[in-house]
């Protein structure tokens, strides 16, 4: 995969970049230990750990934080949204459990990093930005740097991507009120769902949603978390 660096302080092969990177993804394992009774996952599959290596978090945020960018916390994108903690990205994406022929819807597509990961691990993944701007920017940015596997478009996230669904597994990273029904119907039988559900800046839950092979809908509350909202259009 090529890999993009504008600044001289930044190259691929920066022994300082890759012992940060280390470091990063052992405090994401760290928490993911300490959140296990909880989560039910105490570490980071193999090929997330890859992903996590081979993605490189300093090209999705915007050029003045990139130093900040190998920190385990939330960073602001442009239009008031926010790339989410890595170890929030990593456990999302282990909640999952993608396969290589998985087919992954993704809701707020933000820098692109959190549809990175996902391609690093699933056939294909297509993901849904509100905002043009930065549907614009991540698009750019994800061919840019190669991850062909990724399909994006602009539009409301409420209704999902009926051409595409359904999906086997489905990850939203805004918070919505409730799980919406449209999404619910893109989940195949044994599809997995990780939604943020609750009000704007108020108490959210991380929820993993599962649909059986007979189409029972389950879900269980995993974490307390906090996402910007998931907006819907008029
Ligand atoms: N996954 C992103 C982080 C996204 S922040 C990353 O890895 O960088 C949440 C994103 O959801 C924001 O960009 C926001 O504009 C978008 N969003 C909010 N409501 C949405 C909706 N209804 N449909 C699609 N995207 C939405």
């Amino acid at each position: 995969m090529k890999t993009i660096y504008n600044d001289d302080e930044m190259r691929p092969s920066d022994p300082e970049l890759e012992r940060r990177r280390s470091e990063l993804i052992e405090e994401i394992q760290a928490g993911m230990a300490a959140t296990a009774s909880r989560t039910g996952r105490s570490r980071l599959g193999k090929r997330l750990l890859r992903a996590l290596r081979e993605v490189h978090r300093e090209d999705f945020v915007p050029p003045n934080r990139r130093q900040e960018a190998f920190r385990d916390s939330a960073l602001p994108l442009d239009c008031g949204q926010t790339i989410s903690q890595p170890y929030i990205v990593a456990l999302m994406t282990e909640l999952l459990d993608l396969d290589a022929h998985s087919s992954v819807l993704e809701i707020g597509t933000g820098s692109g990093y959190q549809a990175a990961i996902l391609a690093c691990l699933a056939g294909r993944v297509y993901s849904i930005e509100r905002i043009p701007e930065l549907a614009r920017s991540a698009a750019q940015r994800l061919r840019e740097l190669g991850y062909d596997k990724v399909e994006t478009r602009c539009g409301d996230g409420y209704r999902g991507w009926p051409e595409k669904a359904p999906f086997d597994a489905i990850v939203v990273t805004a918070a919505a009120p409730s799980v919406p029904p449209k999404l619910l119907e893109q989940l195949k039988p044994g599809g997995r769902m990780v939604i943020p559900v609750g009000m704007p800046y108020m108490h959210q839950d991380l929820l993993l949603v599962t649909r059986d092979q007979a189409g029972e809908i389950h879900q269980r509350n995993v974490l307390p978390v906090a996402f910007v909202p998931m907006i819907e259009e008029n």
